[in-house]
């Protein structure tokens, strides 16, 4: 079969040949019809430190999916061969702590396919019948493929109660705007989003009703007066990773104001404690997505009227998958999609 592999540990993913795998007893075989790039597939493409120190080589890289099951293990029930799909790519074990009270998410153990594991770019891939989630036919394969990456934006965004709460999102990337988009879904009152790049920021605009602002350019302060909220935000999703973007947010947040962050700041960055004391601010680290109910809750949101569509930018054959890693550099895009089919 055709894949994208890690051949060499150095810059780049090369276009390979590699054997269909063979499935286990308790998984099943995907033919891969959509995949998503992620931030994570910039990552290991540039081979950055944190790739180097992560990523096994040779390696199929990839995780984010939509196919169909083209054969099932000896011991899997309730799934049907032509069962369209989609899947969680955090395989876990069973035997931690969390994992035994049903908090699959938080297994410390935890392994990434695409980054630990023989991953998604590539025409099939083998999954634990556990981990796939079945699309209904009103999600087509473009959204099936970037479930992985909303389901960051919906555990973040569900973190707290958003009716009627005014919430300001840093980082429009695609998360970022997927994240304006649910909490919208989830009747907050006013969305605010922050970034630095413009193509970002009218790329929010376009995917669902947001303040979008250029903190390089325009103060929060003003914003909060122009919208008339009392003294700040309520809810506030970190989802640039960047650390000013987080003390804005932390001077933006009313008293009592609670954080979800996403977004990974680098390294060991400074933060001013005592503001964030004195606020009595909540401050939540999400970590992937809630396993499965995070899925539950989008799928159910999508069939409900939450549209995301438009945060897909560019598509490419996947044997033009250069030319959608470029795309994802160039800093402008959303989400970026190849077609493995023909
Ligand atoms: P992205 O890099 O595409 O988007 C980040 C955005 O933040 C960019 O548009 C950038 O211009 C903007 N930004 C930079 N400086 C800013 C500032 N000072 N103020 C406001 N915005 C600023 O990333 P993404 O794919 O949308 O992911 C969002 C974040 O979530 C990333 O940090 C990513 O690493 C992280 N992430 C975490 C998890 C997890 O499990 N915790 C999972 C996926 C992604
Ligand atoms: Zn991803």
């Amino acid at each position: 079969m055709m894949a994208l592999a890690k051949l060499h540990p150095r810059a780049g993913l090369w276009q390979t040949t590699a054997p269909v795998p063979e499935i286990g007893a308790d998984d099943v075989l995907i033919r891969v019809n959509k995949t998503g790039i992620c931030g994570t597939d910039m990552h290991i493409w540039h081979w950055d430190d944190w790739a180097a120190a992560t990523v096994p080589v040779p390696l199929i890289t990839g995780h984010e999916f939509a196919g169909e099951i083209v054969e099932i293990g000896r011991n899997v029930e309730g799934l049907t061969l032509g069962q369209r799909c989609s899947g969680e790519g955090h395989l876990i074990g069973k035997t931690s702590r969390q994992s035994r009270a049903g908090k699959f998410h938080l297994d410390p153990g935890t392994r990434g396919i695409g980054v630990n594991e023989q991953g998604a770019f590539a025409e099939y891939l083998r999954l634990p019948a556990f981990n796939v989630v079945p699309l209904p036919d009103s999600i087509d394969d473009d959204i099936g493929a970037i479930l992985d990456p909303l389901g960051n934006a919906v555990h973040t965004a569900l973190s707290f109660d958003l009716l009627g709460e005014d919430v300001l999102i840093t980082g429009a990337g695609p998360i970022g705007i997927m994240a304006a988009a649910v909490a919208r879904h989830a009747g907050a009152r006013h969305v605010v989003i922050t970034d630095v790049n413009p193509d970002r920021l009218a790329l929010a605009a376009q995917v669902t009703d947001v303040t979008p602002v250029d903190v390089r350019s325009e103060d929060l302060r003003d914003v909060i007066a122009l919208l008339r909220m009392k003294q700040g935000f309520d809810v506030g999703l970190e989802m640039s990773g960047n650390a000013a973007a987080f003390d804005q947010m932390v001077e933006a947040m009313t008293m009592g104001g609670r954080i979800a962050m996403l977004g990974i700041p680098p390294g060991h960055s400074a933060v001013d404690w005592s503001r964030i004391v004195f606020k009595a601010l909540t401050i939540k680290g999400v970590y992937g997505r809630e396993i499965f109910e995070t899925w539950y809750k989008m799928i159910a949101m999508l069939e409900n009227g939450l549209d995301v569509s438009r945060v897909i930018t560019h598509r490419f054959a996947a044997r033009d998958f250069a030319a959608g890693f470029a795309a994802m550099a160039d800093g402008s895009a959303g989400k970026v999609v190849l077609d493995w089919r023909g």
